[in-house]
């Protein structure tokens, strides 16, 4: 590529996207949220993204001991691999999590053995190295609609299942904004076109449940926001259509599945279809790449998406 992508994008209501740069650009959004000289970070990417979510508070004069809270949406490590990290550098920060993810980053090591069974260990510890723990006392535990204060400006956790049962999403009125780590899916910027964005659920493993997700959807809706910010990738405002895509794909994703179920290659099946559906959906979006081009920003999710939906279909009751 002949020009070096910008690592940061300033939204308005002092919101800022920075990429971590995890897996590829454009895949991994941090946000800094800044508030009367107070700061958060929204999720934080894996080890290797801290120095890069230092450098920001810098160009921005925000002195580490002014961020107030690391809101981690999630567990899964594209989210909170460099929180422990990154909190090493910011003496006044507080981790908040969901009641189900606190314990996970207080003891990473089933979070690790985890991950390391959805990648691979050598994947694992060139992709996320070693997780540091958080201490307990600071770590914040979010009970559903809690509000949290960040220099005055009120924001509240809502819990939302469906993608993982450790997850919350963070509602910003000021911005009229959502903040929805996996729980509203994956919209890649590469994807935009004269129609809009693009975008679908994430089936991840082990907690998918499609009425939850579902569910989750309907919940965010239900704030009435203008924008939401994705970690995959940052902000979408094209709402209501949105929100019909998630629900459609939530649905078209599990009828693959089912499909494939009792056939004896049922990976490959899923796989296969999974493909065929984003090459066809993205045609209809009237995306311009090649299939090639497709393949290779949508495979590590197909592959994701496929494991999840495989263990949902092996667990069901
Ligand atoms: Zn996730």
């Amino acid at each position: 590529m002949p020009n070096e992508l910008p690592r940061t994008t300033q939204l308005d209501h002092g919101i800022t996207a920075i990429d971590t740069d995890h897996m590829r650009p454009l895949f991994d959004a941090s946000h800094l949220i800044v508030e009367n000289k107070r700061a958060a970070f929204v999720d934080t990417g894996a080890n290797d993204s801290v120095p890069l979510l230092l450098k920001v508070l810098e160009e921005q004069n925000i002195d580490t001991a002014n961020v107030d809270f690391v809101f981690l949406t999630h567990v899964h490590l594209d989210h909170a691999g460099g929180a422990g990290l990154l909190m090493r550098s910011l003496p006044n920060a507080k981790a908040v999590l969901h009641p189900r993810g606190a314990p996970h980053m207080i003891d990473p090591a089933k979070l690790t053995r985890g991950a390391q069974a959805v990648y691979g260990e050598e994947r694992f510890a060139e992709q996320y190295g070693e997780i540091v723990p958080i201490d307990e006392s600071r770590i914040i535990i979010v009970a559903d609609d809690a509000e949290i204060s960040l220099g005055g400006r009120a924001m509240r956790c809502l819990h939302t299942e469906g993608h993982a049962r450790h997850h919350y999403v963070l509602s910003d009125p000021q911005s009229e904004g959502v903040f929805t780590g996996d729980s509203f899916g994956l919209s890649y910027r590469e994807f935009d076109t004269a129609r809009g964005e693009f975008i679908y659920p994430t089936t991840t493993p082990v907690h998918f449940d499609p009425p939850e997700a579902h569910k989750a959807i309907d919940r965010i809706m239900g704030l009435s926001p203008s924008r939401l910010f994705l970690t995959h990738y940052s902000q979408v405002t094209d709402l209501p259509r949105l929100a019909d895509d998630m629900h459609k794909r939530i649905d078209d994703f599990v009828t693959m599945a089912k499909r494939a179920e009792k056939e004896t290659n049922r990976t490959e099946k899923i796989h296969r279809s999974m493909y065929a559906y984003f090459h066809a959906e993205l045609a209809e979006h009237g995306f311009s790449g090649t299939p090639h081009q497709i393949d290779n920003i949508v495979e590590i999710d197909v592959l994701l998406n496929t494991m999840g939906l495989e263990f949902w279909l092996d667990h069901q009751h």
